[in-house]
């Protein structure tokens, strides 16, 4: 089984494969995963699952072919009695719990439901809506709006100054815990301009040599993480927003707490690492 599981045999797709006659299931609730509390590393796709659970779902999407089996994910109404053996989660508490294929497929399932479960009536005309049967999309029977999955661009930037790299520590991180500045693309924007922006608005500083890095899907539930590497212009560190509550330069030889590097944050700071020691 774990053989199995290293090497995932998943293939997206929009709709069952008519000649794969078993299922798998990925369950959720409310934005949160169901996994299998009895197995040591989070189980969370069911070949079998008890009838309650097809019967108490609102929605339900095809994910793809899963180990030659196609795969359902189930968006539950409310959370069936009697569920000893389950637990819900976020995908996002699965970082380094499970391997990367399976937190992937994990988001997209994530990303997928939330988009769905979202969309039950057009928002133009207010009829409630079907899948496209030729492509991911919800479409309006009664107008043809078509309703595409849902992804939010977000930028992610190591800034380097005399050796040192910008970490921040975000209102919203629990401990002393730094990272690189990260911002939500406008409407209009290109993605440097997002980069030179967020910077001036939660730092204050001017930046310049602005290099694309890499990208990350972040399913929590629908970004995409765009990562750039960029210097120091000019300016002091001033907190603007309420973004961050504390800002500065850390060389390599004397970093705060960072985020591993399973997410893009934690590469752009080893790279930054590698690159200044
Ligand atoms: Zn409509």
């Amino acid at each position: 089984m774990d053989k199995e599981k290293n090497q995932l045999t998943f293939i997206p797709g929009f709709k069952p494969d008519i000649n794969i006659k078993e299922t798998s299931y990925i369950v959720f609730y409310d934005g949160k995963l169901m996994i299998n509390k009895t197995q040591e590393n989070a189980e969370y796709i069911f070949n079998d699952l008890p009838p309650y659970f097809l019967e108490s779902s609102h929605k339900q999407q095809h994910l793809g072919s899963l180990h030659q089996r196609n795969c359902k994910i189930i968006g539950l109404r409310d959370i069936p009695e009697a569920l000893d053996n389950f637990e819900f989660v976020s995908v996002r508490s699965l970082f380094g719990q499970i391997t990367e294929a399976e937190l992937l497929m994990a988001g997209r399932a994530n990303q997928i439901i939330t988009w769905a479960t979202t969309h039950h009536f057009c928002g133009k005309c207010g009829t409630p809506t079907e899948n496209k049967p030729d492509e991911l999309a919800i479409i309006c029977p009664n107008c043809s709006t078509t309703y595409y999955p849902t992804i939010s661009p977000a930028i992610i930037v190591a800034i380097v100054k005399d050796g040192k790299i910008l970490l921040g520590h975000s209102a919203r991180f629990k401990g002393k815990f730094y990272s690189v500045l990260a911002g939500f693309l406008e409407i209009g924007e290109t993605f440097e301009q997002c980069v030179a922006r967020e910077v001036k608005e939660e730092a204050g500083v001017n930046i310049k040599n602005i290099k694309y890095f890499g990208s990350q899907p972040w399913p929590f539930p629908s970004s995409m993480m765009v990562g750039f590497t960029a210097e120091w212009d000019s300016g002091d560190i001033v907190l603007h927003d309420e973004e961050l509550d504390d800002a500065g330069w850390f060389s390599p030889d004397d970093m705060p707490n960072t985020p591993g590097t399973y997410s893009i944050a934690g590469r752009l700071i080893e790279w930054f690492k590698q690159t200044h020691s």
